[in-house]
């Protein structure tokens, strides 16, 4: 075991949210921190979540909180115990940026910018003596020390201990290509397909009907769908139809179901409540009111709203004879059946599932890999929107971090 004052060196390959709370967390302990990126700038996918409003945790009660890692919860819940919500705030807080929390219980830097966090964040990390390599790509090992290709050739470099954050396989211009996966699996370590997550769907609509209605979102609607369990589940939101599909934040919050749906039997069928806030009862009596000369489309209109997509809706996915028949019609309006077809390509989803497997894991190290550890999306387990990822990528960046400090015997 080395003296706690010999100095030691710590590589962080990935400057993702988890690799550069990794590099802090080991900088505060005292290693010496690179942080190799293939990329010619760090947190490419953090500045890019803060686009549309960064959504950096969430701050409904921690017990639900974590349950929406589903299988996840159990493996990441030390990691989150150690950073959860509250700490994820108080980090932002300490970098100099509020937090407000949504309508909905997101919780967002006031400006909703990424940009000003990850600028404090990367000055106190050069501060605290964090080294940054930009354009080092990480090719796996040779010889056992790290195989790095950067704008001067090949490196080699070795450390005392190295943190993988190599991110998902979303977005890959943004540098999370998944190409680290076939390297680890080279070397043992036990990893699942990637796979994508909080991703939209095909639906193999009309001309008639994408070319109408691409674009526009179904604000209030319910979907009802069925769970791996075989039970019935609705849930109220809205989404936006596609060209060829659709997307948006209640798709992406069934999208880990309707993905596992789709690989087991081919496709998945949801069902869409176009109307959630009426009863099936008060949408028949509205429905058989007369309706004279009117035809059913406006009668739909005046009687209960249903107009421009939604209408389109009905007429695209029911035939010629169920739209005409006020009973199924009516039962169409709170029930209409629309079937989606495979999941968007993983490089178009907000994150992805798979990666490292955590039986390949002790703690954040792997098994295979003694001295190696693994933090953030490249571990195998998936959340909703809504500040989960990230919270949970800085959660398994600040234990891989203690884990190095651990294991070097420095905490
Ligand atoms: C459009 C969009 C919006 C999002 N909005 C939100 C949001 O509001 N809230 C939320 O919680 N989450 C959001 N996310 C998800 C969140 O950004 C990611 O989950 C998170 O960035 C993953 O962090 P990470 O550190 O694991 O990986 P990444 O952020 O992907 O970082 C991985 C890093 O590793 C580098 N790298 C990869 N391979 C190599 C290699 N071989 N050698 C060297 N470097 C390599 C990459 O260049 C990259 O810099 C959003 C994602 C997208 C795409």
């Amino acid at each position: 075991m080395q003296s706690s004052l010999t100095p030691f060196r710590v590589a962080v390959i990935g400057g993702g949210p988890a690799g550069l709370m990794a590099a802090q967390t080991l900088a505060q302990g005292g290693a010496q921190v690179d942080v190799y990126d293939a990329m010619p700038s760090v947190g490419r996918k953090f500045l890019l979540a803060g686009r549309g409003g960064m959504n950096i945790t969430h701050a409904e009660p921690y017990a639900d909180f974590v349950t929406r890692y589903g299988k996840g919860a159990a493996p990441l819940r030390a990691m989150l115990d150690a950073f959860g919500p509250q700490d994820v705030r108080d980090w932002v807080h300490g970098l100099g940026v509020d937090t407000f929390v949504g309508t909905s219980g997101r919780v967002f830097p006031t400006d909703m910018k990424a940009a000003p966090l990850l600028r404090a964040w990367l000055h106190r990390l050069r501060e605290s003596g964090v080294q940054f390599h930009m354009r080092h790509r990480w090719l796996g090992w040779r010889d056992d020390a790290l195989l790095l290709n950067t704008p001067d050739g090949e490196l080699l470099q070795r450390a005392d201990a190295v943190v993988l954050a190599l991110g998902g396989g979303s977005w890959a211009r943004l540098g999370s290509d998944g190409a680290w996966l076939p390297l680890l699996a080279e070397r043992g370590v036990g990893v699942a397909p990637l796979a994508p997550a909080n991703c939209g769907f095909d639906v193999d609509w009309s001309e008639h009907f994408s070319s109408r209605h691409a674009g526009e979102p179904l604000t209030t609607v319910a979907i009802i769908s069925t769970g791996a369990d075989g039970k019935e589940f609705r849930k109220q939101g809205q989404f936006v139809v596609t060209q060829g599909g659709v997307e948006g934040s209640l798709i992406y919050a069934l999208s880990a179901a309707l993905r596992d749906q789709i690989a087991a039997d081919g496709n998945a069928t949801i069902h869409l409540d176009l109307l959630p806030d009426l009863t099936a009862q008060r949408v028949a009596d509205q429905v058989a009111r007369p309706r004279g000369a009117r035809s059913m489309a406006s009668h739909l209109q005046s009687r209960l709203g249903i107009k421009g997509v939604k209408a389109g809706l009905l007429r695209e996915c029911l035939s010629k004879e169920r739209f005409a028949d006020e009973g199924q019609l009516a039962q169409a309006v709170k029930r209409l059946p629309v079937r989606l077809l495979r999941a968007r390509p993983i490089d178009e989803a907000i994150s992805s599932a798979g990666g490292v497997r955590w039986d390949a894991l002790e703690g954040t190290m792997l098994k295979s890999a003694p001295g190696v550890f693994v933090a953030g999306e490249m571990v195998d387990w998936e959340a909703p929107t809504g500040g989960y990822l990230l919270t949970a990528c800085l959660a398994g960046g600040q234990a891989a971090g203690r884990d190095v400090l651990a294991w070097l015997g420095r905490s």
